[in-house]
């Protein structure tokens, strides 16, 4: 049986979180799921050119990185000697600015996905059947967004992410306001539940053994009515007050982090939010405060 060749690209600008979306793209293809050759890099890696690519997958993050996206996308055009219909290409930026991607004529071809692998991988990835393109006929399988990251592919670069000792998780996706400067209603619509953290976390000391700090990475993760549960999920997987773990022989903090804020408008509806989240090894906590005028809630919420 051929095995693919499957190149995972992350442009070369400096991040602080590994990219997992490309994680779960790497268990897709990795030795759980299609068992294709997963290998991942970071940049223009000169490696890279001894290989022929069946397919290739670039993650973008922030806008104003740009022109280390379109290196990293023209790059990955000359490994398939410009076939571009083996390119895909998706993340933040090239969410948020799907058209501008689009309007570059050089790239003719090359997908550019906007929003969440959440559809079957077919679908998610626009995988054109009549051209009988690579898994095209995954229209059933589970989506790519609910898949455990591959921590292992990160072990293939050099880079080290500041923060990549941890579980990054999403309770919800999306939001349930509508704040217009805000990407977020756009790209993942209506607040939704996403999987039970704890099964998540389960599946990944299984494969991956156990991460120090959790980084929940919600849009408005207070907004979820199910908060009490979560943080109660968050206690029991042992990121509880003052949580210690093993690490090289001596015992180290845990930390929760909510990466995007909590939702400064609802905290001081309800004492309930700051007791709960309190329960937690929290750092930092981070208000976001998100219309201007918010300062009397903010200044009550802390
Ligand atoms: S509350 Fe936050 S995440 Fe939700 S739409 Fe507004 S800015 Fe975006």
């Amino acid at each position: 049986v051929k095995r693919y060749n499957i190149l995972l690209l992350e442009p070369s600008y400096k991040n602080k979180y590994p990219p997992l979306g490309l994680m779960k793209i790497a268990q897709y293809h990795g030795s759980q799921g299609k068992d294709d050759n997963v290998v991942f890099m970071k940049g223009e890696d000169p490696e890279a050119k001894k290989y022929s690519w069946d397919r290739i997958y670039i993650t973008t993050l922030f806008t104003f990185e740009f022109p280390a996206i379109r290196k990293n996308i023209d790059f990955a055009i000359s490994l398939v000697n410009g076939q571009t219909n083996k390119i895909f290409v998706g993340g933040i930026a090239a969410s948020l600015m799907h058209q501008y991607f689009l309007m570059h004529p050089e790239w003719r071809g090359v997908r550019f996905i906007k929003g969440l692998l959440n559809k079957s991988p077919a679908e998610s990835l626009q995988l054109d059947d009549f051209e009988e393109e690579l898994y095209s006929n995954d229209t059933h399988g589970s989506p790519i967004e609910y898949l455990v990251p591959d921590y292992d592919i990160l072990d293939q670069i050099e880079y080290q992410y500041p923060v990549n000792d941890a579980y990054f998780l999403y309770a919800t996706r999306g939001c349930i306001r509508k704040c217009k400067f805000c990407g977020v209603p756009k790209l993942e619509g209506d607040q939704f539940d996403m999987p039970d953290i704890s099964s998540v976390v389960k599946n990944i000391i299984k494969q991956y053994g156990e991460k120090k700090d959790l980084i929940m990475m919600d849009n408005n993760v207070v907004a979820s009515s199910n908060f009490n549960e979560i943080i109660a999920q968050a206690v029991d997987l042992g990121f509880g007050k003052d949580a210690v773990l093993s690490r090289n022989g001596s015992m180290v903090k845990r930390r929760v982090d909510f990466n995007q804020g909590v939702d400064a408008r609802i905290l001081t509806k309800s004492e309930n939010y700051l007791k709960e989240i309190s329960r937690l090894c929290i750092d930092p906590l981070r208000i976001a405060f998100d219309h201007l005028g918010l300062r009397k809630q903010y200044e009550k919420s802390v």
